[in-house]
């Protein structure tokens, strides 16, 4: 009697497995059946090495390999017996990218995961993109690899997800506008004069989603939201004053859709990333996924309001970095980069992130094109040169 042949499992390899994106991507699968339903090819992480190798024998990953090439010897030691192949460095990261995978989470923060994310988008695997750095600072580079790549483009940033749950692909014509949300974060009623004097660790109290210090003040700021906008653009191919923004300080409506008949569609949940990722990860079908369900009657009322660009100019950054094109998104997120470093050590104020951006933009609007990720490279290493030139001379 021949036994039936085993289904095949869904091959998922996870860029930054580690982080939260990471650490929430994998709860999700082991959800949704874990290894009788997943494979891991592949994952990666940086410094906490101890539970980067955790996750590799818990999920049975065949490659785990740290972005720090110093750890390589800690990865081996705690890995050893398991069989599981080991990589350290940038290499490796696009080695683990490069491996055969039906989708590819990219959960890495920063510039740091355009080229892995690249690498895979080149071997045609599906994305399911976290990584917002990569279509803010290369997003006309990553539309073309992804043409090119052949793969699927799965918004994970519950803004895009959200809009990616409600964009009617067969109605595209009559899309007027995406309105993406924002929380407003915890200095969303502050004066301009109490702005300037946020610390970093007030501007980190988000009061509804639970994320990193730097995720938590760039919401505060709304340079989360700069950059989210110009992710928008890239993912849905709208032009820059299609590109909405409203503060809804529940954070229940995750951004909603504008069509040309007058109607508004929007997808509502907790704020829980499992949604998001759930949905990625499952796409065209829905996931069962343990997250707490929406008590409308419990919340009462949804807010909206209009965002004050003079004391969020993140935003207005945004809209030109939008239309000048280029490069400016990669001069964005580099200056940006450098100015939230110099905030959390106290070297700048909340306010003047943006003066210092605004002045690298400008300072590097000259036209460039990204030709290539190397251009992307230089023009975000050249954005921070200048920021923290132009910090040292204010200090
Ligand atoms: P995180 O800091 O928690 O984790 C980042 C991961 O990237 C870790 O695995 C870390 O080891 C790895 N990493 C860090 N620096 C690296 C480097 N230089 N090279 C290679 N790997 C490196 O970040 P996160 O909150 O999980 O966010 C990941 C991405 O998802 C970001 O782009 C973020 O904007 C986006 N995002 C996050 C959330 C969220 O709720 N956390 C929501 C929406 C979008
Ligand atoms: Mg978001």
């Amino acid at each position: 009697m021949s036994s039936a042949p085993a289904p095949q499992r869904r091959r998922i390899t996870i860029l930054g497995s580690t982080g939260s994106i990471g650490c929430n991507t994998l709860d999700v699968m082991a959800h949704l059946g874990g290894s009788t339903a997943f494979e891991v090819p592949a994952i990666t992480g940086m410094s906490n090495i101890e539970l980067l190798a955790q996750q590799a024998r818990t999920v049975g990953a065949g490659f785990a390999a740290t972005a720090d090439e110093r750890r390589y010897n800690d990865l081996k030691s705690a890995l050893s017996g398991s069989g599981i192949e080991i990589g350290a460095g940038p290499s490796a990261l696009i080695e683990a990218a490069e491996r055969d995978t039906d989708l590819l989470m990219a959960g890495i923060v920063g510039i740091a995961g355009l080229a892995p994310t690249l690498a895979a988008v080149a071997k045609g695997a599906d994305i399911a993109l976290a990584n917002k750095e990569c279509l803010v600072s290369a997003g006309d580079l990553f539309g073309a690899a992804m043409a090119i790549g052949g793969g699927r483009l799965l918004p994970v940033d519950s803004e895009h997800n959200a809009i990616f749950q409600v964009l009617d692909q067969h109605q595209r014509h009559a899309v007027e506008r995406i309105i993406l949300t924002a929380s407003g974060g915890p200095v969303r009623n502050h004066t301009r004069e109490q702005m300037a004097r946020v610390t970093p660790e007030s501007a980190a109290n988000h009061p509804n989603w639970s994320m990193g210090l730097k995720i938590s003040i760039d919401s505060a700021s709304m340079f989360n939201k700069a950059l989210e906008m110009i992710e928008a653009r890239h993912l849905f191919n709208m032009r820059p004053e299609q590109i909405e923004v409203i503060v809804h300080p529940q954070s229940v409506v995750h951004s909603m859709v504008g069509y040309s008949d007058g109607s508004v569609l929007a997808q509502l949940g907790t704020p829980d990333m499992r949604t998001a990722i759930g949905y990625a990860i499952s796409h065209p079908r829905r996931a069962s996924l343990p997250v707490e369900r929406l008590d409308l009657a419990k919340l009462a009322r949804l807010d909206f309001i209009a965002p004050d660009e003079t004391r969020f100019p993140a935003l207005a950054l945004a809209r030109i970095a939008m239309q000048r094109g280029g490069l400016q998104g990669a001069a964005l997120n580099g200056a940006k980069e450098a100015a939230l470093d110099a905030f959390i050590s106290g070297r700048i104020g909340f306010l003047e992130m943006a003066d210092v951006v605004a002045m690298v933009m400008d300072r590097l609007d000259d036209g460039r094109g990204a030709g290539s990720i190397e251009d992307v490279y230089a023009a975000d290493s050249e954005a921070r040169e200048i920021a923290a030139t132009l910090m040292r001379k204010s200090a």
